[in-house]
C-alpha cells in the first residue's frame, strides 16, 4: 500500500501539490483520496446541444452499474446560477428537486430514473457555485496574497469537487466510476474551464483512469439524402484543440451511421473504428442501454479503464432481467387505453412536466395501458361548462404544481369537475392546494376561500404562507420548503393502501404555501381526509376522499413524480392510472394488478382509522 499523504492521498498524486502556493502542479484532493481507485468517464457534446447527452451518459452509467460497479454521475453546468431554482421551466425544462433539497435541472431526473439511485448536491455543479466558493474564500483572505486565477484556482476547485464526489461510494469507499457530463458543447465559452479542469484531471490521475467520450452528430440533410461527417469532424477538432483526445466517439444520427462515415471520423480523430459507435435514433430511451451493450460500448470502457476484474456477472444477469422485463412490456400489447387530462400547457414544451410524463409512462407500461395525454390550458377556463367541455372524455385528471396566478381559477373548476363526476383525480402541490380551495368553496360554502399566494386578503385563506410553521422545521423565513421529508400516513386510508400499509413515506417537496391549520378541523368535519401529515407538526401533506364518495381522489403537497422510477413506479400514479382503467373495464379490478392497485369499497375499511 502506498503511504497516504494527507490532502493528496497517495504517492501518485503527491508528485503534484495540494497547495496553490508551492507549485504550478496544483492538484487538490480530499484527505484519503487515492488516485486510480476511481475511474472517470467524461461525456462532452460536440456540434450541437439537444443530442440527449443526459440519456446517453446515464445509460452508459447504468451499464457499468449493472455490472456491480458503484457509479456517481455529475452534471457540470456552465451557467452562473447557483442552482436551477430560479430558471423558467418553460425555457429550461422542469426544476428537479433532489432528496437533499437542491434544485437542479431535468437531467438529474434522468440519472435518478435510469440508475434508480438518489442523488444529492455533489452530483450537480454550476459555474455559479464554483465562483461563489472562490470569491468567498478570496474575501476571507484564503489565497494569502496570491492573484486568484482561472488556472489553477477555478480548475482546482472543479477537480476537488470531482474527487470529493469520488469519495462518496457505499460504506465510505471511493466509487468505482464517476460519470461526468459537461453541459453545452465543446467550444462554448461557458464550459471552457470545466474542459480544462478535466484535461488536468486526466493527466494527474494517470493513464487508464479517464475515458473521454465525444458525443457528436452526423448530419443527414434531406436535400442530399446522405450522411455528412464534416460537422462532426470539426466538433471533435474543437475538443482536440482544448487538449483532449477522445477515446470513444458516439455518433448521434437519424439512421445507423454508415461504415464510410465512421471511417472518416475515425481517421480524422485518431480513434480506432472499434471505438466509433452509431447511436442512431431508437424507438424508446429504455432500449438504449441494451443497444450500447450490443455494440460493445461497455466492453470498450471496461478495457480502457482496466475495470474487467471488478465486474460481477451474476449481478449483471439480475439487473438485466429486471430491465429487459420492463422493455418487453413496453414493446408488448397494451390491453387498456385511457385518456389522461393534465392541466398544463403542452404548447409550452413537455419538458416543463418531464417527470410527470415519465411517471405516467412507468405506470402505463407496468399496468399494460396506453395513456393518451390531453394537455389542458386552464387560463381560458372560466366557467364549469368550459371545464366540462375541456375534460369531457378524460378518464383521469392530474392538476400539477405551479406558481403564479395564471389559470388558477380554471384549475379549481377542473378539480370540481373531477370530484363531482367521480373521475380519478391526482392533485400535485399547487393541485393539492386547489383541491383544498375547491372543497372549501363548494362543500363548506366558503365562496371567498383562496390561497394568500393569489388573494392575500381573501375571507378564508385556507392556503397560506406560514413562516411560523416552517420555523418549526428549522426552515429559514421566506424560503421554500425543499427536499425530502417524512410523511406520516393514516392507517386505513387510500394512501396507506397505495403504499402497502407503510406508516411513513418519504417524498420531495418544493413549496412555500400550505394548508392553514386553523381550517383543518372544519375541512375534516365536512368529509375531506388529510391522510398524510408531517410526523410532528400540523402540516398537511396528503388529502383524499373516502372511497365510498369517490373512486380515486387524492392530492399531495409533495411532488410524487420526482420519485417514480421505471422499475419502481410511484404508488399515487399507479393508483390513478389503475382507477382509470377500472372505470373503463370493471373486470380489471379482479385481475392480479387490479387487486393490488384498485381501491374499492370491498377492500377499504368503512372508516379510516383515526
Ligand atoms: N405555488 C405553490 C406554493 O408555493 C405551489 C408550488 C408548487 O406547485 N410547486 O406553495
Amino acid at each position: 500500500m502506498p503511504p497516504e499523504v494527507p490532502g493528496s492521498g497517495d504517492t501518485f498524486l503527491s508528485q503534484f501539490s495540494n497547495s496553490e502556493e508551492s507549485s504550478e502542479h496544483f492538484s487538490p484532493a480530499p484527505t484519503g483520496y487515492v488516485s486510480g481507485k476511481t475511474k472517470f468517464v467524461v461525456v462532452i457534446g460536440t456540434v450541437m446541444s439537444g443530442l440527449g447527452k443526459g440519456i446517453f451518459a446515464s445509460s452508459l452509467a447504468k451499464l457499468l452499474q449493472d455490472k456491480g460497479l458503484s457509479v456517481a454521475p455529475v452534471k457540470l453546468e456552465g451557467y452562473l446560477n447557483i442552482d436551477s431554482g430560479t430558471l423558467n421551466p418553460y425555457r429550461h425544462g422542469e426544476v428537479f428537486v433532489l432528496d437533499d433539497g437542491l434544485e437542479t435541472d431535468m437531467d438529474l431526473g434522468t440519472y435518478e430514473r435510469v440508475l434508480n439511485q438518489n442523488l444529492g448536491r455533489r452530483n450537480f455543479m454550476t459555474a455559479g457555485q464554483i465562483y461563489t466558493d472562490i470569491l468567498e474564500r478570496e474575501r476571507r483572505g484564503g489565497y494569502l496574497g496570491r492573484d486568484v486565477q482561472m488556472i489553477p484556482h477555478v480548475t482546482g476547485a472543479v477537480k476537488m469537487r470531482l474527487r470529493e464526489l469520488a469519495m462518496t461510494g457505499p460504506n465510505a469507499k471511493q466509487v468505482d466510476v464517476v460519470f461526468v457530463e459537461v453541459g453545452g458543447t465543446a467550444g462554448d465559452y461557458e464550459n471552457g474551464f470545466y474542459i480544462e479542469a478535466l484535461r488536468e484531471l486526466a493527466f494527474e490521475e494517470g493513464d487508464g483512469s479517464t475515458c473521454f467520450v465525444a458525443l457528436t452528430y452526423i448530419l443527414e440533410p434531406s436535400i442530399l439524402g446522405e450522411q455528412k461527417s464534416k460537422a462532426a469532424q470539426l466538433g471533435i477538432k474543437r475538443l482536440m484543440e482544448a487538449g483532449i483526445q477522445p477515446h470513444i466517439i458516439a455518433c448521434r444520427a437519424k439512421n445507423p451511421v454508415l461504415p464510410k462515415v465512421a471511417q472518416k471520423i475515425s481517421m480524422f480523430s485518431n480513434v480506432p473504428m472499434k471505438r466509433v459507435f452509431s447511436m442512431h435514433d431508437r424507438e424508446s430511451i429504455y432500449v438504449i442501454p441494451d443497444a450500447m451493450r450490443c455494440e460493445g460500448l461497455d466492453r470498450e470502457i471496461l478495457s480502457l479503464l482496466h475495470l474487467h476484474d471488478r465486474v460481477d456477472t451474476a449481478a449483471e444477469d439480475r439487473a438485466r432481467k429486471g430491465w429487459d422485463a420492463f422493455t418487453a412490456q413496453l414493446a408488448g400489447t397494451r390491453d387498456h387505453r385511457i385518456t389522461l387530462g393534465i392541466t398544463g400547457k403542452y404548447a409550452a414544451l413537455r419538458d416543463a412536466y418531464a417527470s410527470i410524463d415519465k411517471a405516467v409512462e412507468h405506470c402505463a407500461v407496468t399496468l399494460g395501458a396506453e395513456v393518451d395525454i390531453r394537455w389542458i390550458d386552464t387560463s381560458d377556463i372560466e366557467t364549469g361548462a368550459r371545464a366540462a367541455a375541456s375534460l369531457e372524455g378524460a378518464d383521469a385528471i392530474i392538476v400539477p404544481g405551479g406558481f403564479g396566478m395564471r389559470g388558477v381559477e380554471g384549475k379549481v373548476l377542473c378539480v370540481e369537475w373531477a370530484r363531482v363526476n367521480r373521475v380519478p383525480f391526482l392533485g400535485i402541490c399547487l393541485g393539492f392546494q386547489m383541491a383544498v380551495i375547491e372543497y372549501s368553496r363548494n362543500v363548506l360554502g366558503w365562496k371567498d376561500a383562496h390561497s394568500t399566494e393569489f388573494d392575500p386578503k381573501c375571507g378564508h385563506p385556507v392556503i397560506s404562507e406560514l413562516p411560523d410553521q416552517k420555523r418549526l422545521e428549522g426552515i429559514m423565513g421566506g424560503t421554500m420548503r425543499l427536499g425530502a421529508q417524512d410523511v406520516a400516513v393514516q392507517a386505513g386510508s387510500l394512501a396507506s393502501f397505495l403504499w402497502k400499509g407503510a406508516t411513513t413515506v418519504r417524498e420531495r417537496f418544493r413549496h412555500r404555501y400550505e394548508v392553514d391549520p386553523t381550517f383543518i378541523q372544519q375541512l375534516e368535519s365536512a368529509g375531506l381526509v388529510f391522510s398524510g401529515r408531517h410526523p410532528k407538526h400540523p402540516i398537511m401533506q396528503m388529502l383524499e376522499l373516502p372511497v365510498k364518495e369517490h373512486p380515486f381522489f387524492i392530492g399531495a403537497q409533495f411532488h410524487p413524480e420526482l420519485t417514480s422510477r421505471p422499475l419502481v413506479p410511484q404508488p399515487m400514479f399507479m393508483g390513478l392510472i389503475a382507477a382509470a382503467i377500472a372505470q373503463r373495464d370493471p373486470t380489471f379490478a379482479q385481475s392480479e394488478l387490479g387487486r393490488r392497485w384498485v381501491r374499492s369499497t370491498s377492500n377499504a375499511p368503512s372508516q379510516p382509522a383515526a
